[in-house]
């Protein structure tokens, strides 16, 4: 199969059909073999109605249903593991997106040798203080935090080889960092493409100001995760000893110092309180490192969804 394509979507009934034939066009123009994987992300409207009212005309369409909704992040990671397409594209669904892009990134992918290329809404139809602002903020910072040169790295429209949308999970409101998950998988060659940004046709955006600030919580976690998650031992541990060390040498000049002169009480010499200290931090670091460690080795699979219905997978 050539494509994937992979909509999350939360209370988008009306743009649905019209998305839904937009890409079949496409496609068929193209000849591409394809399957349009629907996540319905706990949408109150009519959403999954619509459908499983479009997959009778069209088979190449399926649908994947939570049972609540669990974010867009969370969407994706399901369509990702359904997904079977030689390159995959996410988009939105509210019609913001032009299907007309696929064939170009596409090609990024097959011929240019891209392993993701992320669209890029470099004229935006959103509203300037509540998006366009902070987004300009937000991904300056993460470009910078991550060495990645993207402009716009919240951009629906992106476009995966298969394997790296295999090998990596998506949680939490992890998806404005795919490109730096990918990235820290090992998959270097991460390209940019201008994309169309079109007015919301239907409905009303789900993502307000607030998005920044779990994004920035996010991308300290993620350094955190990506880094520490799997041996925190490796990182905590080493710190802890090497406190512990500092204190222990300190202690061992405080006893030398006392021999050689009797007079200075112990704990009136400078450098007390930094060995105590030293040894205390050094400890409290160790058994955060064991602590975590335990942690990391039990961990339950953080992508467990409640899923009430398929079609189609
Ligand atoms: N979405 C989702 N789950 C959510 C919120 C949003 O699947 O909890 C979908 C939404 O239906 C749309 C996409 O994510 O297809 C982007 O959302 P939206 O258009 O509201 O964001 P904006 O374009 O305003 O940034
Ligand atoms: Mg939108």
């Amino acid at each position: 199969m050539d494509l994937s394509i992979i909509i999350p979507l939360k209370n988008e009934e009306e743009s649905l059909p019209e998305l839904a034939e937009w890409i079949r066009r496409v496609c068929v123009e193209n000849r591409y073999t394809y399957e349009i994987i629907m996540v319905d992300d706990g949408s109150t409207d009519n959403s999954w109605d619509v459908i499983e009212k479009l997959r009778i005309t069209d088979n190449n369409i399926k649908g994947i249903k939570f049972q609540r909704n669990y974010g867009k992040s969370a969407a994706l990671n399901e369509g990702f593991k359904a997904a079977h397409g030689e390159v995959v594209i996410t988009m939105d669904a509210d019609l913001q997106d032009s299907p007309d892009e696929i064939p170009e990134l596409r090609k990024m992918i097959v011929t240019d040798g891209y392993d993701m290329v992320s669209g890029w809404k470099k004229v935006r139809f959103d509203n300037t203080l509540t998006k366009n602002i902070p987004s300009k903020f937000f991904n300056s910072v993460t470009s910078r935090v991550s060495h990645i040169k993207l402009h716009d790295f919240n951009c629906g429209l992106k476009a995966y080889r298969k394997k790296v949308v295999k090998s990596i999970e998506v949680y939490g409101e992890m998806h404005r960092y795919i490109p730096v998950l990918a990235k820290w998988s090992g998959f270097k060659k991460i390209g940019e493409k201008v994309v169309e940004h079109r007015p919301r046709k239907y409905g009303v955006t789900k993502f307000g100001w607030e998005r920044f600030v779990n994004g920035f919580l996010d991308l300290l976690s993620i350094t955190f995760v990506g880094k520490f998650s799997k041996r925190p031992m490796h990182f905590f541990g080493l710190w802890g000893t090497l406190f512990f060390m500092l204190g222990l040498g300190i202690t061992l000049y405080l006893i030398i110092a006392k021999f050689v002169d009797t007079s200075v009480a112990l704990t009136n010499r400078p450098g007390f309180y930094l060995a105590l200290t030293s040894l205390i931090i050094g400890m409290q670091l160790f058994l955060a490192g064991f602590i975590s460690e335990l942690i990391a080795r039990n961990a339950p699979g953080r992508n467990t969804y409640l899923i009430e219905d398929k079609i189609g997978l």
